[in-house]
């Protein structure tokens, strides 16, 4: 999961990687500074200058102008609680990554010595772009064939350290301001011996594994702290299964299990035009008797008031189908959603008699077993 810059910069400066001195600002009353700052939504989605995160302020009427505008509005259907506030930084716009390339089975370092919001315009070749294996040496070699600057050489390598130790999935640093000079946050605990340019990281985009935090328990501490920005992280921390909020003003809740099969029921659905609130991947082999997931999953979806439908979807070869339909009954009586109509396809061990059960438990359920005709349910309810 992308962390908010922040977030990210508190990440590089514990590597000893110099970002701009700045705070982050909840308040558009804050009393902004008579100098120059530059304004940026803290919101865990990239391309926020294009669309209208990102002010350059010259003094301190701007800076308060820029917060008003940003905090509270929305970029790219994320809502802004914070703006990073910081000291401008100056130089070359460079652009510096290191990547997981899956595909590749490697690790993928790139740098440009043009950065900036156009950069997705750049060819990656070898002049621009190299594969290596996991480790320093072989990171610090790939950068060094890409460049012979020696501050983006030394961000590079602790860009390096931080990825491995970490375990991040993407480190982008774009722009890093090459050449400059920056009133940098811990400056002097920074210095590139040495060196004879300046590199300070204008910007983070930190991805991290979801599937590494329990063994990151200072990444963990950084999702608490700013607990409202990471909800599916910390949920998928907390209660040990997948629950991902596609749209807060969906209409359909999803109760399913196996995450291919939820983004599938997920695409069938958004190519008929109606809309999910979340993807589930519940793991019923996980609930051992219990209805206690489920319960959670309804609470969470009852707090959508646009949710029209509950579509149950479990297609499932160990499974045992009939004590699911018994857990699914004591959930919904538990947690009605407000009486919504529910949609349930039984598929697998034991699935007739468990759709036979819930037929005469819950009459008022429909109950299918092909997906084309629980889908047209669905849709009739939904859209
Ligand atoms: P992104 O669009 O979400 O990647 O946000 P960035 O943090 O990269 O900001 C977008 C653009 O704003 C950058 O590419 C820069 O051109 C500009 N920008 C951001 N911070 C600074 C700064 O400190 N100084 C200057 N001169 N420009 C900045
Ligand atoms: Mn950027």
């Amino acid at each position: 999961m992308l962390l908010v810059e922040a977030d990210g910069k508190a990440l590089l400066r514990q590597y000893g990687i110099p970002v701009p001195a700045g705070e982050v600002v909840r308040d558009a009353a804050w009393s902004a500074p008579s100098a120059a700052r530059v304004v940026k939504a803290q919101v865990t989605v990239g391309g926020r200058g294009k669309a209208g995160g990102v002010a350059l302020c010259r003094n301190a009427a701007e800076t308060q102008a820029a917060l008003a505008r940003i905090l509270g509005s929305r970029i790219k259907g994320h809502a802004v609680h914070a703006c990073l506030v910081e000291a401008p930084a100056t130089g070359r716009e460079c652009y510096l990554s290191i990547l997981l390339d899956a595909g590749a089975g490697a690790l993928r370092v790139t740098f440009f010595a043009e950065g900036g919001v156009e950069v997705e315009s750049h060819a990656l070749d070898a002049t621009t772009s190299r594969l290596c294996a996991p480790d320093e040496a072989s990171i610090n070699a790939a950068l060094a064939a890409l460049t012979d600057d020696a501050a983006v050489r030394d961000v590079g390598a602790k860009l390096a350290k931080l990825f491995l130790a970490e375990e991040l999935m993407l480190a982008e640093i774009n722009p890093l301001f090459v050449g400059g000079a920056h009133a940098v946050a811990g400056a002097e605990s920074h210095a590139v011996a040495g060196a004879e340019s300046h590199a300070v990281a204008g910007d983070a985009k930190l991805v991290l594994d979801g599937n590494a935090l329990h063994r990151q328990p200072g990444q963990e501490a950084l999702l608490r702290a700013n607990a409202t920005l990471y909800p599916d992280a910390l949920r998928k921390l907390d209660e040990g299964f997948d629950y991902v909020e596609l749209d807060a003003r969906g209409s359909i809740g999803l109760i399913t299990t196996g995450a291919g099969l939820s983004m599938m029921l997920v695409d069938e659905l958004t190519a008929r035009g109606a809309h999910p609130i979340n993807f589930l991947d519940i793991r019923t082999g996980q609930l051992r008797g219990s209805p206690a997931r489920l319960i959670r999953v309804l609470e969470w979806l009852s707090e959508h008031p646009s949710l029209r439908v509950l579509f149950v979807n479990i297609f499932a070869g160990i499974t045992d189908q009939r004590e699911f339909a018994k857990l699914l009954a004591e959930a919904l009586a538990a947690q009605p959603c407000g009486g919504v109509p529910v949609v349930a396809r039984l598929v697998g061990n034991g699935s007739e008699e468990a759709r036979a059960w819930l037929a005469a438990a819950r009459p008022d359920i429909a109950i299918f077993e092909d997906l084309e005709p629980s889908i047209a349910r669905v849709a009739e309810h939904a859209i």
